[in-house]
């Protein structure tokens, strides 16, 4: 069964979800076009009714939607809530601010009357993955369902109770049913869904592997996807840098979600004046983080994800150690029952190692030491992601100008990547393509339409 609600910390299986039939599918999708036709009549004020009270009802019950994250894949219980309030942040912003993207863009033509229209697509099929179990999905669900769109999302078969009471906050935020579906489904009914004429849009935030998967079964289809992939975001500092606040954000940047973010600071690179220095102290906090149940406020460091993950997370280590990588620290489970990992560092990652290309997913960073400015963009760009990345450093005129040269999609000055809803959040290279969130991330997925009018007795 692909839909099990297991929690990494103790192992537990809490409950496990069947499957939906092909036909109970067809259903699903026949109610989503269904709903369309009603959904996209509505006004953006009517829509926005229900949007902002998805909002305010994870906001009034933020334990509630906090609680299964941490359980099924391990999150810190604050952190958790803190994904509750992001995610509801995302929903409001867009029932404010949709009606303003989208409002018909007037023209100049050089004769008669030009606008651009803006019109929703249909129904979208979303694949979701596990780390930012509400988050991601709010991120696909809010834009487009203001825009008048309708989504039907398949979510990773880890968080399975987070799935299900994200649908069920829209029923219970008055949303029609259709509005947005929960789909427990296999891989071979995503090819059916992305295949199905009535699906117009198709969106993945996952890996490398299923972006290429789904992307190119969309592209069969010629239907419009978009990609938000994976990252080996570089962290860059600069021998100016503030160097104890810099640490601090290193650690913040790389252990968040305990390391499971697509722009965790995957790669440490550090001027070679402050290199010893900084991993010193960076070694000494990560070795000061500790692991304990995630419910508990005092745990710092909690479990991956699943099982699973830790022990493919376990040999890349190995692997990357066996091709001549030098174990700074960690590279062991932690002895505990749960799905732990010691907080780790590999350094001397030649070009050579398979680990200098691979994205490290958890509590592992690649510290790299540098020369100067110009070899720490070389190395930035020496990858086939291009997510996110930051520099550190106090000119921060310097910081713009070394943003500029790294190609990815979102460049950080003095602050790992992060995200808000006003932010775009996407990249580019294998890290995939559109953008998510912001003005953005409402234009993906509607028809830019232009109407002209003309005078009957103007020339052709
Ligand atoms: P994943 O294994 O690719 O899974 C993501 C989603 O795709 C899940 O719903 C998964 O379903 C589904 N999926 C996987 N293979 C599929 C296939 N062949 N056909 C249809 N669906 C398929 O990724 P993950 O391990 O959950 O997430 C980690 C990855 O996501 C990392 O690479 C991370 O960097 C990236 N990520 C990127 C962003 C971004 O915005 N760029 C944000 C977050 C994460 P199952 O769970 O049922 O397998």
């Amino acid at each position: 069964m692909a839909y099990k609600s297991i929690n990494p910390y103790d192992g537990k299986t809490l409950k496990t979800f069947e499957e939906l039939t092909d036909q109970q599918l067809d259903k699903a999708v026949s109610t989503a076009s269904a709903c369309f036709e009603v959904w996209k009549n509505m006004t953006f004020a009517e829509r926005a009714v229900i949007v902002s009270k998805a909002a305010s009802i994870m906001r009034a019950r933020v334990d509630e939607f906090a609680r299964p994250v941490t359980e099924e894949m391990g999150k810190l219980i604050d952190q958790a809530r803190g994904e509750v309030a992001l995610s509801a942040d995302i929903i409001d912003y867009y029932a404010e601010n949709a009606e303003g993207f989208l409002a018909p863009i007037k023209l100049k033509p050089s004769s008669g009357e030009a606008e651009i229209e803006s019109a929703p697509f249909g129904v979208l099929f979303g694949v979701e993955p596990w780390n930012f179990p509400y988050y991601q999905l709010a991120r696909f669900a809010a834009p487009n369902l203001m825009a008048g769109n309708v989504v039907m999302v398949k979510h990773a078969g880890c968080v399975p109770q987070c799935a299900i009471a994200f649908e069920k906050l829209w029923r219970e935020a008055g949303a029609p049913e259709g509005a947005y579906t929960n789909l427990l489904i296999s891989y071979d009914q995503v090819n059916r869904v992305i295949d199905d004429p009535r699906i117009k849009g198709v969106a993945l935030t996952g890996s490398v592997e299923a972006g290429k998967i789904v992307a190119g079964r969309a592209g069969q289809n010629l239907k419009k996807s978009t990609m938000e992939l994976g990252g080996s975001d570089a962290f860059i500092v600069l021998e100016d840098a503030d160097l104890d606040k810099t640490v601090e954000w290193a650690v913040w940047g790389k252990m968040n979600n305990t390391g499971q973010c697509c722009v965790a600071a995957k790669r440490i690179i550090v001027v070679e004046e402050l290199a010893d220095k900084f991993l010193d102290k960076f070694k000494k906090a990560l070795a000061s983080l500790k692991s304990g149940d995630p419910m508990d406020k005092n745990t710092t460091l909690g479990p991956l994800s699943t099982e699973g993950a830790l022990v493919k997370l376990v040999d890349q280590v190995k692997r990357a150690v066996a091709k001549g990588a030098t174990l700074v620290m960690g590279g062991q489970r932690i002895d505990r029952t749960g799905a732990f990992m010691q907080p780790t560092i590999l350094a001397d990652i030649k070009p050579g190692n398979p680990a200098f290309r691979e994205e490290f997913f958890g509590p592992v960073a690649l510290f790299f030491r540098v020369k100067n400015e110009d070899e720490a963009v070389a190395l930035a760009n020496d990858s086939e992601f291009g997510l996110g990345g930051a520099v550190f450093t106090k000119d921060v005129a310097r910081g713009k100008r070394l943003a500029s040269r790294v190609d990815t999609g979102m460049m950080f000055v003095n602050h790992p990547t992060w995200t808000t809803a006003d932010l775009p959040f996407g990249g580019i290279k294998n890290s995939g393509y559109g953008r998510e969130l912001s003005s953005l991330g409402i234009q993906e997925f509607v028809n830019k339409k232009l109407v002209r009018v003309a005078s009957i007795d103007a020339p052709a």
